[in-house]
């Protein structure tokens, strides 16, 4: 091949989208401020003194280590995305060999894919949009069964947008974007890339020689499936197609301000504890603690030595805007609450305001990785010749709160609360919060009130409180009785609130009027008298029926309710 014509695909090679050109050194910037450590620093991301020499700088970039706020603020996403893992149902696809396996080690490197796509959920958070690739390599079998015999199956590859340099759209007949043109980097080997270029038709692997200038391609094969098999996982869109919004944008530059600051409080440590000595070029010094200085003999006392006092900021006012910015990385992350690194006490409206953020950013963030995964699975449908008729489900509520304050709260309630009725209540809620299911507890008096009787002579049960009298006693407001009380069971002639059967005439001071329900059939009047009557009469519900046949529970409920309304 003519060296031209090397150098001509070398170029081309190496040219690349715009909006890749556009973003690729704040993208270097993203991908550093995440991995932190060695790449940060070697990055150079603290600004130049003047007249600082490159030693020193370099100096000070080994002395200042980084806070790395934005792997935080990704691992505590990623620990409310994945703390569940996602519903899959493969409908007919269930069981299936190539399914299962895929299941197991999705990229052939042993990964799974759950942890799979918990990665591709991490880099679109780091760059705003992340590459899958899904390839199935032709070995030349003709049958499923003979490509599993062979352990043939499609594989996925996750692509950041920095090794993903060029590609482009077409809009279908039917309205959608399908791609054309895809080029990747697939390996660096010292001066060796090797570049795959996918269209409709072809598949090209190029290797560009970066030290002679050349490129050409290694292999070149069928594209079979007739399409790109390619997917852009987007962390949350914005308004420029292909590319999506990154969850450190701003972290990542308020961090290199800490990272600043940081530097600085070492300078001005070092400064005040190892202040500058200025002396005349003639003394000699000696070195450590305490070292003696010779000056020439009937030298100039106005030329004695001195420490250049430090004028910078003091250390505590360097502390104060470091913590500044920390407290400005959590709320435009929505985690004060859950990184623990908030020093003031947030109120309880902020602290649930910051929760039902933080919960809506990551509820988009699962639409987004859950759409990422169905197209996923149609094209792995696509490869082995099936159509996905499944669903994907990833969690999408995420009920966080801050269980510390509220238990301190419902102890604080506790200890204020005397009506036993609200301690069963505070009891409820402190089961829940640690994590039990919800249930309703059995009411405990502790003030048992015993010795009661009915007129009739009957026990009056000992929880039902001191003020449970007949509801015609003068001191009762009118009108009001266990019938008609919200907490009464007609049915049952019982008593929710203290866990008691109770008389429908009687009453007590927790009465609740009841709500209004519909009814979808009502007794005749004639029906609804004698239900009445041998409600009174203490009968339960099935008695009534078997008296009275065709009445239903519905019936002797809304007749309950009429009398209890009418106060008979
Ligand atoms: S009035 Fe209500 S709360 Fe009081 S005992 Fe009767 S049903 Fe229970």
């Amino acid at each position: 091949m003519a060296q031209q014509e090397l150098l001509d695909d070398y170029r081309a090679l190496g040219s690349s989208h715009w909006l890749y050109t556009r973003n690729r050194d704040r993208w270097e910037f993203l991908l550093n401020s995440y991995t932190g450590g060695d790449d940060y620093r070697t990055a150079g991301y603290l600004t130049n003194y003047q007249l600082e020499t490159q030693g020193e700088y370099n100096a000070r970039l080994s002395n200042t280590p980084l806070d790395n706020h934005c792997q935080s603020v990704i691992a505590t996403y990623m620990s409310f995305l994945f703390r569940e893992e996602p519903e899959r149902d493969f409908a007919s696809w269930e069981g299936m060999v190539d399914v299962e396996e895929f299941l197991k080690d999705c990229d052939m490197e042993n990964r799974s894919f759950n942890s799979f796509m918990k990665q591709t959920s991490i880099w679109s958070s780091v760059f705003g949009t992340a590459w899958v690739i899904m390839t199935k390599p032709n070995l030349g079998a003709v049958t499923v069964a003979q490509e599993l015999e062979m352990g043939v199956r499609p594989y996925v590859n996750l692509l950041t947008p920095l090794v993903v340099s060029d590609w482009r759209w077409e809009r279908t007949p039917g309205g959608r974007y399908e791609l054309t043109y895809f080029k990747y980097v697939e390996e660096v080997i010292d001066k060796i890339t090797v570049v795959r270029e996918w269209t409709r038709d072809t598949i090209k692997t190029w290797i560009m020689d970066d030290t002679r200038k050349e490129a050409y391609v290694k292999m070149e094969e069928a594209n079979e499936l007739g399409l790109i098999p390619v997917i852009l996982v987007y962390n949350i869109r914005g308004i420029t197609k292909d590319i999506g919004i990154s969850d450190i944008n701003d972290v990542a530059d308020l961090q290199r301000q800490i990272y600043n600051l940081t530097s600085e409080n070492e300078q001005s440590i070092r400064m005040d504890g190892h202040p500058s000595l200025v002396v005349p070029p003639t003394a000699q010094l000696g070195s450590g603690a305490g070292a003696i200085i010779q000056l020439q003999e009937g030298s100039d006392p106005g030329l004695n030595p001195y420490y250049l006092e430090h004028g910078g900021n003091s250390v505590a006012s360097i502390h104060s805007s470091i913590d500044k910015l920390v407290e400005a990385i959590d709320r435009i992350s929505f985690t004060g609450g859950v990184r623990s690194t908030l020093k003031k006490v947030s109120s309880g409206i902020a602290m649930e305001v910051e929760f039902n953020l933080l919960s809506a950013k990551l509820s988009e963030k699962a639409d987004n990785i859950e759409l990422a995964e169905e197209q996923i699975w149609r094209l792995f449908g696509l490869y082995q010749g099936r159509a996905w008729e499944g669903s994907i489900e990833y969690p999408d509520s995420f009920s966080i709160r801050d269980d510390e304050r509220e238990f301190a709260q419902l102890v604080q309630a506790k200890n204020a609360a005397t009506d036993p009725v609200v301690l069963r209540i505070i009891d409820e809620q402190i089961v829940e919060l640690l994590d039990e299911e919800k249930q309703r507890l059995p009411f405990i008096d502790p003030n048992p009130q015993v010795g009661r009787l009915y007129p009739d002579g009957e026990i009056i049960p000992d929880s039902l409180p001191a003020a449970y009298q007949l509801a015609t006693n003068p001191d009762v407001p009118p009108g009001e009785n266990c019938g008609n009380c919200e907490y009464y069971k007609p049915g049952e002639l019982y008593c929710t609130k203290f866990d008691a059967p109770v008389r429908a005439v009687f009453w007590c001071a927790k009465w609740e009027p009841v709500e209004e329900e519909e009814y979808a059939s009502v007794p005749d009047a004639d029906t609804m008298k004698q239900i009445q009557d041998m409600i009174m009469t203490g009968m339960t519900n099935a008695e009534i029926m078997s008296a009275l046949p065709g009445v239903t529970v519905e019936h002797i409920v809304y007749a309950a309710a009429e009398a209890a309304r009418n106060n008979n």
